[in-house]
């Protein structure tokens, strides 16, 4: 019954159009929206309208919230979301976000699940448990605006939450079939070792070298390849491309 509410919730939310202020926020600061077809557009509308009626933003170190800030996070967010059965990120509950690089306090192991982006101080940061993923907001603007240098803060801890509705932090999402399991760890695990190589000799790679940390940070930094250096990765990554094409629904060379 709950989920009968939730849905018929959300496909409200869904139809009610964004405001004109919101839609300039997008066009202005998540320019590879344009690059979408008319109905996509109109379908990472639909989800920004959900997302943010569900998800709990907060101003940390002194950031005061801006409906910029909450917009440009959502417009990122759901573009991973497009043509898909989606949950909308079910373990996430707030979204926390700090002006620029922020400093975790305290002790944090890297257990648990949790991950976290760049040396210390940090860029963002999202734990499997904590149900909290953290930005920092100069990053996700710089992210966003650039479109073309496959660096997307957002894609990059968003896949990460992809990565937990699986249930482990292991670089493998909910796929569709058993087959798609079988040819995705063959084809990721292949595209690891062949990154951990070129990251050792120092041959450049389309993929970031962070990727070869492990195999969730693969996927991760292999999404943001896939949505901002689409025909790169198409062209030197064909399987690799093929698999997140099966997983996203999406053909970004194509756009
Ligand atoms: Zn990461």
């Amino acid at each position: 019954m709950f989920t009968f509410f939730k849905s018929r919730r959300r496909a409200r939310l869904r139809a009610t159009p964004i405001s004109e202020a919101w839609r300039q926020i997008i066009d202005h600061n998540v320019p590879i929206v344009q690059r979408l077809s008319p109905a996509d557009r109109q379908e990472l509308f639909g989800h920004v309208q959900v997302f943010l009626a569900e998800k709990h933003f907060e101003g940390c170190g002194g950031l005061e919230l801006t409906d910029e800030i909450r917009v440009t996070v959502a417009a990122q967010a759901c573009l991973l979301l497009l043509h898909r059965d989606t949950d909308y990120y079910p373990r996430l509950t707030s979204i926390l976000v700090y002006p620029s690089t922020y400093v975790v306090p305290g002790k944090h192991s890297l257990g648990d699940g949790l991950v976290e982006e760049g040396d210390e101080p940090l860029l963002g940061h999202t734990q499997s448990r904590l149900s909290a993923l953290v930005l920092s907001w100069d990053s996700t603007l710089g992210g966003a605006r650039v479109v073309n240098d496959g660096q997307n803060l957002v894609f990059h801890e968003f896949a990460h939450q992809l990565d937990f509705e699986s249930g482990d932090t292991n670089g493998t999402p909910l796929l569709q079939s058993n087959g798609q399991y079988a040819s995705w760890a063959r084809v990721l695990g292949a595209e690891l070792d062949a990154l951990r190589r070129a990251s050792e000799s120092g041959a450049p790679s389309v993929l970031d070298e962070y990727g070869a940390e492990n195999p969730a940070e693969f996927f991760a930094v292999a999404t943001e390849a896939f949505f901002e250096r689409p025909t790169e990765l198409r062209d030197k990554h064909a399987a690799l491309y093929e698999q997140l094409r099966a997983y996203y629904q999406q053909d970004p060379a194509a756009w």
